[in-house]
């Protein structure tokens, strides 16, 4: 499926400010949010379409890559969006990010009424850190948590049940009020039993008659190659249970990288900065290097520069869902030695009167030409 230009779908102009941006997005989420549309594909499949466009128009970085790029700018590496793809849940969660704190029952004034029964338990985060070994190879974790989960002893019911008195059931109270354009029903959720439908008569004496226990638990996550810091993993029903048998909510792991002694990250790139010795780098050497996947041998020409890089395909991060890796750059660094004995110091001093070994007098663009020779 093509995707719409974000500017189109928010309908806004490409030079709007983040506040009309703002502004629009919240009028069209308020306009097809799941809660006012019920059962509503379309209006989902709408709420899903803006906050995508504004997730990415909100983000100075993501908005310029895509201002320059257009879709294709956002592939690879943003979270959410070439990941586990933007569905429903992480719509929700922008949102609610963004506009919860206004009061999501005010806004909606009925929302709470439309989820009748047991509630769903609330999300958990963690953070997951994982080496650039493991990163590049792709890794299956197991993490360990506390969480809320069924009480064993009355089996997550909380105790004895009955229905409630004072909604007989249904989880809301209706209440009919006259206003000036006639006559509408104020539905609310019910005081009594919190939108459940039923009250405790008698609460477990494990959980209090919440239903639900905090104990350790594990729960195991693919990783896959190529993530970096910030991209995350939802595990549906990986959260706290609900209380009274509702449904778990979601666990969202956290990707974060360590740093690693020899590598440095750059996208998908790693950068290795290799010292060498200064006849290496006039008379040129076969050196071994380290990879993610072990040793390779890499050869210096005679009369390298230091701060040459040399590249090698492949040898870099995978690509995030896509085929392909990175390059790993190999940044050869002329080490200088400090310390001089007698007969090291006698060498130089014979090397220092030969005109062969200094740096060309006439010639100031030496290093900017060796530099745009190698595209650094
Ligand atoms: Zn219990
Ligand atoms: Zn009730």
């Amino acid at each position: 499926m093509t995707k719409r230009d974000y500017y189109e779908v928010l309908g806004v102009g490409r030079g709007s400010s983040e506040e009309e941006i703002k502004k629009a997005y919240r009028k069209l989420a308020l306009k097809y949010h799941p809660d006012r549309n019920p059962g509503n594909k379309e209006a989902e499949e709408k709420f899903k379409e803006a906050t995508e466009a504004y997730e990415v128009l909100r983000d100075p970085q993501k908005r310029s890559q895509y201002d320059r790029f257009g879709h294709s700018g956002l592939k690879g590496g943003f979270q959410g969006f070439d990941f586990q793809g933007f569905d429903l849940s992480d719509a929700l969660r922008a949102f609610m990010r963004d506009f919860g704190s206004f009061g999501f029952g005010d806004l909606f004034g009925e929302r709470t009424a439309s989820r009748r029964g047991p509630r769903k338990g609330p999300d958990l985060q963690v953070r997951l850190k994982l080496s650039l070994e493991e990163i590049a190879a792709g890794v299956e974790k197991t993490i360990k948590l506390k969480r809320f989960q069924g009480c064993p002893t009355c089996g997550g019911t909380g105790g004895k049940l009955r229905t409630c008195p004072t909604c007989h059931g249904r989880g809301e109270v209706r209440k009919v009020s006259q206003g000036i354009f006639g006559q509408f029903v104020n539905v609310s959720t019910c005081p009594t039993c919190g939108g459940e439908g039923r009250v405790i008569d008698q609460a477990c004496s494990t959980c209090g008659g919440e239903g639900k226990v905090k104990a350790a638990s594990t729960v195991t996550v693919k990783v896959p190659a190529g993530v970096t810091t910030g991209n995350y993993i939802p595990i549906k029903g990986g959260g706290d249970v609900g209380p009274r048998g509702g449904p778990s909510g979601d666990l969202i792991v956290l990707i974060e990288e360590k740093e690693h002694p020899n590598f440095q990250r750059q996208g998908d790139d790693l950068l290795l900065e290799l010292p060498v010795s200064i006849p290496q780098a006039v008379l040129g050497d076969q050196v071994e290097i380290p990879t993610l996947e072990g040793k390779v041998n890499l050869k210096i020409p005679a009369g390298s520069q230091s701060g040459m890089l040399f590249r090698l395909r492949g040898k870099g991060i995978p690509h995030l869902q896509r085929y392909g890796r990175g390059d790993l750059l190999v940044r050869i660094m002329v080490w200088i030695p400090n310390r001089l004995g007698p007969e090291e110091r006698a060498l130089f001093q014979r090397l220092s009167q030969m005109e062969e070994v200094k740096p060309p007098k006439e010639d100031r663009g030496f290093f900017r030409r060796v530099k745009e020779a190698l595209g650094v």
